[in-house]
């Protein structure tokens, strides 16, 4: 699989979804998600401008960062345990997973002394219990909580659906994120906003930035089928 030419597809998607939606595609940005990816093959993606990568695992990534240097930006998008923050926070530049206030607590804790973190809280839509992400009616007091540690700087929101064969089943959740967002955001001080809506992956990607995604995540597209 040649990474180029997937690169020119999906930006070419990108470009057709924000088409159709009459928006800018300055304002959607590829998070290329490299989990079980090898870093030669990221380092490929570097030289073709890719800048932006997720990762699901802190043990998988803190290596692939170290070699890749301080060009690359790297977002946590895996569920993150408490135990894990401290190795997270300083190698990342943003948790997108954010879901839970005593997760909130030891990003803040960790982060203590240094630049504050950028985090987006991630919304379990449909709520169901086995996902991680806070259900739709939590987000407030989680917004309240992280309102109250100086150490974090909320920018948007992130969601990961349930998977659907026809993409279009998806859309209700991506919308539903989007109006949570446009309800929630007059109750946001500064410094922190909700400016960013993180969601659609390879099977779902042009959906999601018809509803207003300004993140999308996609591993596959670009790197191909991952190895078990
Ligand atoms: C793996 C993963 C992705 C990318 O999935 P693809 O379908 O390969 O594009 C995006 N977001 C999260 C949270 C993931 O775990």
């Amino acid at each position: 699989m040649d990474i180029l030419e997937n690169l020119l597809r999906v930006q070419d998607r990108i470009h057709g979804a924000c088409h159709r939606a009459g928006r800018d595609p300055e304002e959607v940005r590829l998070v290329a998600v490299t989990k079980n990816v090898p870093v030669d093959r990221i380092e490929t993606a570097m030289g073709l401008g890719l800048r932006c990568f997720g990762e699901n695992y802190v043990q998988e990534a803190i290596p692939k960062i170290r070699v890749l240097g301080p060009e690359a930006q790297w977002h946590f998008i895996g569920h993150l345990q408490t135990n894990k923050v401290k190795n997270v926070v300083g190698s990342f530049h943003m948790i997108q997973t954010v879901d839970r206030v005593p997760l909130a607590r030891e990003i803040d804790r960790r982060a203590a002394g240094s630049h504050p973190v950028p985090v987006l809280i991630e919304v379990s839509i449909a709520g169901e219990a086995t996902k991680s992400g806070v259900a739709p009616d939590g987000v407030a007091p989680l917004l309240q909580e992280i309102f109250r540690l100086p150490n974090l700087r909320l920018q948007g929101l992130m969601t990961m659906p349930p998977l659907f064969e026809d993409p279009e089943g998806a859309r209700p959740h991506f919308r539903a994120l989007r109006e949570l967002r446009d309800r929630l955001r007059a109750q946001v001080p500064p410094p922190h906003d909700l400016e960013e809506l993180s969601m659609g992956m390879t099977g779902d990607f042009e959906v999601a930035i018809e509803e207003g995604a300004t993140f999308v995540r996609i591993g596959t597209a670009l790197f191909g089928p991952r190895q078990a």
